[in-house]
């Protein structure tokens, strides 16, 4: 059997930053993340070890015990850092810069009288941040939403992404907008940001040679959910699992070549147990069937 990694995957540049600012030693037992640092179970055990808490939103403002607090990698509305500062808080922003061209994004098509729409999940920690600071939105998440936009009655539409959708879903939401016969004029700027293309593209290449797919991240990982959904577009066999301990080596029996890929909040320690732990089931089956494993 043989394994392979996608040539893309695993942690971006904004979740490792921001994980470097809250692991800083300085922060040991002095900060409270607001919000899931990122998605991903291993990491927020290894900051609570770390001595820093958390706390799901700026909701649990009560619940903070600490002076210094973190805005995560998903970005936060500036309503939000206000009320954060106004409450006595030192706020650390860990932002990532790619969220933040979202808001940018937004707020400047508003400017230009656009009806800002955001394709994404409402309820998610990014989405809430872009549209916490304007007045009037939509969000839509599938082409089953894509009434509202006649219902709320507005022509001129600003459309960003959330930054770790699908490509080709977001591409095919807003051409049927365009074509929607009650909207006049679309602005649209693909705000999905280049390492969720970069995975994207390269579990899709990886599909083609496979024949079952592990994706390895937090089960409320967006970006790795959207991995899976490549692979059921691709009609790949696909196993969603957080760590190694999950891996069922029934799933490998009669499979010839097995891929991984992982989300960006997924650590490379995680990544690399779960790499190991399917060579072992692989050297394991190619043993009963008495064939060498190919590297
Ligand atoms: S997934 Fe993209 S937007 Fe989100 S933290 Fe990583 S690089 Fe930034």
């Amino acid at each position: 059997m043989k394994v392979s990694l996608a040539s893309a995957l695993g942690t971006c540049f904004g979740v490792q930053d921001a994980i470097n600012l809250a692991m800083a030693p300085e922060f040991r037992h002095d900060m409270t993340i607001v919000g899931q640092l990122v998605h991903n179970p291993q990491i927020n055990e290894s900051l609570k070890k770390n001595g820093v808490s958390l706390v799901k939103g700026v909701e649990e403002l009560d619940n903070i015990k600490t002076k210094k607090v973190m805005i995560t990698a998903h970005g936060a509305a500036d309503k939000t850092k206000d009320r954060l500062r106004e409450a006595g808080f030192i706020v650390y922003d860990a932002s990532c810069p790619l969220v933040m061209r979202v808001h940018k994004t937004i707020k400047s098509m508003v400017e230009k009288n656009y009806f800002p729409v955001v394709i994404g999940q409402e309820d998610h920690v990014e989405v809430k941040g872009i549209v916490g600071d304007l007045e009037d939105y939509l969000v839509i998440n599938n082409e089953d939403d894509l009434e509202k936009i006649r219902q709320r009655g507005k022509t001129k539409l600003g459309i960003v992404s959330q930054t770790t959708q699908q490509v080709d879903r977001v591409e095919g939401i807003v051409d049927k907008i365009r074509a929607m016969d009650c909207v006049e004029e679309v602005a649209f700027v693909n705000t999905i940001c280049q390492p969720t293309r970069d995975r994207q593209v390269a579990v899709w290449e990886l599909a083609n040679q496979v024949d079952l797919m592990i994706v390895v991240g937090g089960y409320n990982s967006s970006n790795t959910k959207k991995l899976v959904q490549v692979c059921e577009v691709k009609n790949i066999e696909a196993h969603h699992i957080e760590s190694s301990s999950q891996l069922n080596p029934q799933w490998f029996a009669n499979k010839k070549h097995v891929g991984i890929t992982a989300g960006t909040s997924t650590p490379e320690n995680v990544i690399n147990e779960v790499h190991t732990e399917i060579l072992r089931i692989a050297a394991n089956i190619d043993r009963m069937e008495g064939q060498p494993t190919p590297l």
